[in-house]
Order: C-alpha cells, then sequence, then structure tokens
C-alpha cells in the first residue's frame, strides 16, 4: 500500500496537503448531528463520506479513532420540544437512538465512539471555566458566558471571514443582545424556567453548541489531534468558534491539523427543507431505495462538491449497481480451464488507477470510474475468458468495493426460480418459444430475469 502518498485538501490551509498515516492511531472528529429531528439524506451523505474515508485509512494500514459527538442540548431542541410538549431530554434521546438506529442501517460502522453532550458536562463545565480563568470569556447578566472574539486574534483563519452576512447560509449564530462583539458566541446559557440545567460554580446552566466539541475532543485527544470533518455549512462560525476556544484554552496550535469539509445536499435545486416539501429524512429514503443506493450516490460524488439530489441519481445509481452484479454473475459462468494473462495486467491497472484515485484526496468518483472501465473493457468479450480469469476479476471488483463499503453478493436463486430457468432452457433448445416464453414471465413476476448467453442462461434478480 502507498500510504506515504494520501493527500487531503485542508480547509485551513486552502490546498491538499500530504496526510502521513502515524504509528499510532489517526484521531478523527466528525461533528454529529442535533438531535431535534430525524437525520435526513444530506447528513447521510456526510457520515457515508467519513464512513468511507475510515474504511480506507484503515485499508491502508491505519488504526483510526472515530469520535463524534452527539448535540443533544441544544436551542432548537428544547423549542422543538416545547412544540411537541415533551420533555426537551426525552425528545432528544428519542432522536439520538434514530441517528444511531438510522447509522446502522446506512452501513455507517466505522464510529468508535458516539459522544452525546449531556453525558459530558463535567468535561464542558471545566473548559468554560478555563476560559473563563484565562480572560476569554465574559457574562452577560441573565443571559450566559460568552467567548470574546477580540481576545482571539486569529480568530477567522479557517474561512476567512469574521462576520456573518445575512446571505450566508450557515449555521445558527448566536444573538445576545449585549455582546461585545457582532461575533461572540455563548458557551454557557444560564438556566431559565423549564429548560434542563446542570449546576457549574459560574452559574447553573447548560452549555453552548461549539464548546461541546472542543470539550469532548479535549477529553478523548486532547488539545491538538489530526483531522477534524463536517459539513461545510459549520465551517462559519461553528469550527471557526472550536478553534478559537480550543486554542485559547490550551495555548497550543494548531487545535486540528486538517479540516475536511463535506459539500452541501440539496434537493431538486435547493436546500432541504419542510416547508418545501423536499424534505427527505434516511428513513422516508430507506422506504423506497436501499442503503447500497444512497452510498452510491455519495459516492459518485467528490465529497467537496455540491450534491443535488433527484429521482433520476436514484434510477442511475440502481442500474449502475445492476450493471455490477450482471457482470459479476457472468463471471461465475465462465468454465474454460486456460486463463489469459493480459487479465491480470488489465486488473493490476484498474487497480493502481482505483487506489491512486483514493490517494488523491478520496476521489471516489474517480476511483469507481477505474472499476466501470475495467468492466466496459471486458463486457464485450467476457465469455472468451477462462474460469480463473472470472474468478481473478470478480474479487477485484468485489474487494475494491468492500473497501467502499459496498457489498456486492449474488442471490441465492430460490428453488422454484432455478427449475423455471431449467424448463425454460428445454423449450428453448427444442425450440418450443412460447413455452420458454411463459417460463420467463413467470420467473419475471417471481422478480427475475433470463439473458441467454454463449454459456447457457444468466438468471438474474431485478433491482
Ligand atoms: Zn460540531
Amino acid at each position: 500500500m502507498k500510504s506515504e502518498t494520501l493527500t487531503l485538501y485542508n480547509t485551513l490551509s486552502g490546498k491538499k496537503e500530504l496526510f502521513e498515516i502515524p504509528r499510532r492511531p489517526v484521531k478523527l472528529f466528525v461533528c454529529g448531528p442535533t438531535v431535534y429531528d430525524k437525520s435526513h439524506i444530506g447528513h447521510a451523505r456526510t457520515y457515508i463520506f467519513f464512513d468511507v474515508f475510515v474504511r480506507y485509512l484503515k485499508h491502508i494500514g491505519a488504526s483510526v479513532y472515530y469520535l463524534q459527538n452527539i448535540t443533544d442540548i441544544d436551542d432548537k431542541i428544547i423549542r422543538r420540544a416545547d412544540e411537541m410538549r415533551m420533555d426537551a431530554r426525552a425528545l432528544a434521546l428519542m432522536f439520538t437512538k434514530q441517528h444511531i438506529a438510522d447509522m446502522k442501517r446506512i452501513g455507517v460502522k466505522s464510529v468508535t465512539r458516539y459522544a452525546p453532550a449531556t453525558h459530558e458536562i463535567k468535561t464542558i463545565v471545566k473548559q468554560v471555566q478555563t476560559l473563563i480563568e484565562k480572560g476569554y470569556a465574559y457574562q452577560i447578566e441573565g443571559d450566559g458566558w460568552y467567548f470574546d472574539v477580540s481576545k482571539f486574534a486569529e480568530y477567522g483563519k479557517l474561512s476567512h471571514r469574521t462576520a456573518v452576512s445575512a446571505e450566508d447560509s450557515v449555521s445558527r449564530i448566536d444573538e445576545g443582545v449585549n455582546k461585545k462583539n457582532r461575533a461572540d458566541f455563548c458557551i454557557w446559557k444560564f438556566k431559565r424556567e423549564g429548560e434542563p440545567s446542570w449546576r457549574a460554580p459560574f452559574g447553573e446552566g447548560r452549555p453552548g453548541w461549539h464548546i461541546e466539541d472542543t470539550s469532548i475532543s479535549e477529553k478523548y485527544f486532547g488539545p491538538q489531534y489530526g483531522l477534524h470533518g463536517g459539513g461545510l455549512d459549520l465551517k462559519f462560525p461553528h469550527h471557526e468558534a472550536e478553534i478559537a476556544q480550543q486554542e485559547a484554552a490550551s495555548g497550543k496550535k494548531p487545535f486540528v491539523k486538517i479540516w475536511m469539509h463535506v459539500g452541501m445536499l440539496t434537493v431538486k435545486g435547493e436546500k432541504m427543507a419542510k416547508s418545501v416539501g423536499n424534505f427527505i429524512t434516511i428513513e422516508d429514503f430507506l422506504k423506497k431505495h436501499s442503503a447500497q443506493t444512497l452510498r452510491w450516490i455519495v459516492l459518485t460524488h467528490h465529497y467537496r462538491s455540491p450534491l443535488d439530489y433527484t429521482d433520476t441519481l436514484a434510477k442511475e445509481a440502481v442500474s449502475a449497481l445492476q450493471t455490477i452484479e450482471e457482470f459479476i454473475a457472468k463471471t461465475s459462468l465462465l468454465k474454460r480451464a486456460d486463463t489469459m494473462t493480459a487479465i491480470t495486467e488489465r486488473i493490476h491497472e484498474a487497480s493502481d488507477t482505483f487506489h491512486a484515485a483514493l490517494q488523491d484526496d478520496v476521489n471516489t468518483p474517480e476511483a469507481l470510474a477505474a472499476i466501470f472501465s475495467l468492466i466496459n473493457d471486458l463486457n464485450t468479450k467476457i465469455f472468451t475468458l477462462g474460469k480463473t480469469d472470472g474468478r481473478e476479476i470478480a474479487r477485484w471488483i468485489k474487494g475494491s468495493l468492500g473497501i467502499l463499503g459496498i457489498f456486492i453478493t449474488l442471490p441465492r436463486l430460490p428453488f422454484r426460480v432455478k427449475r423455471l430457468a431449467k424448463q425454460r432452457e428445454l423449450f428453448r433448445i427444442h425450440k418450443q418459444f412460447i413455452q420458454a416464453d411463459e417460463m420467463r414471465t413467470q420467473m419475471d413476476a417471481l422478480g427475475y430475469t433470463v439473458e441467454d448467453t454463449p454459456l447457457g442462461p444468466l438468471v438474474l434478480r431485478k433491482m
């Protein structure tokens, strides 16, 4: 493996940088969801990408500690709980469970630890205390403690900005009325009637959003670590605030070496919103499509590019996955004993292209293109190849897709389908085409297609 050539685009430096795999575990923190609602396919895009990234890091020999916080105490949660006449903590717990279940359903299995903020209050209180003691925070009577960005000279170094303009699509800004600077943000909100709160030496209350992440990452990773990821909308002000807090608290920089941001997902050209009617939860998506389809859609777009979801994309994904399954099925029909040495070379070539693409800032669309290019090259002459060739090709394709978390398995044909296929073949050989077609219709009704090849019938399940 050529792990020494992995490059990653770093938002902080604005360029691709060499990422050397450390001997100790790679520490990756990715911002988790704010659990006031079900997770949608935009969340899925970010988490599928980082799942693939971690799978790839492991494939090239790294060990990875992948930490994800869960914002389970926040204004949005409290507001939603009020609307639903529910207890805020019960609501957050319900959506936390759903999020973790959704992640399992979409094959995101690489997270080492989910850290809900409410389980880490002690840690958060400690970091707020440090910022107060070091003079980075001030109190607004009856409101809370705020981080003073004017005390942190480098505020804005990630996003190259310090203020938000009205047209920005960024995640929430704290709108305290008596703030010293417009960009100051709340790190601790004082207790209000009916809201969850925790005791602290600087006043009973609850944590602000940004402070949750840095307190949690400091506890598990220390004040400095390698990789931090999240959706592009979190770059400013959320990640900018994280840098300010952690570098102010520890006095050490850089807080994080490489910042990775996943592009936004829109649906039919618009930002997902319930009011627009284009909001697709992971749960809803999976009612119509498979998790593989979703993963395929994510991986056919470069992670830093925008992704506009349409039904056409889902259809294209199904068709691509079907092409691969069909091709693998064809290789299983091969019987000839002789092999072609050229095949091994062609696989090596595809493999080099596949890995070079992933090494180049995790370019998954190009990696998938390498697989498709091999399939296209071989599809026309597949039935002239030998059994060993077929096995080698299938093993490489399945293995490569497996690195990306896509698993192609040929279905075991039900007995009825096998029998129909056999009967149909007999009718066909005896040129009894009407009867043969009748068998095909019956197979079709059971969800299977049959294609005649030079090596006999190829039975496939319809996707
Ligand atoms: Zn975060």
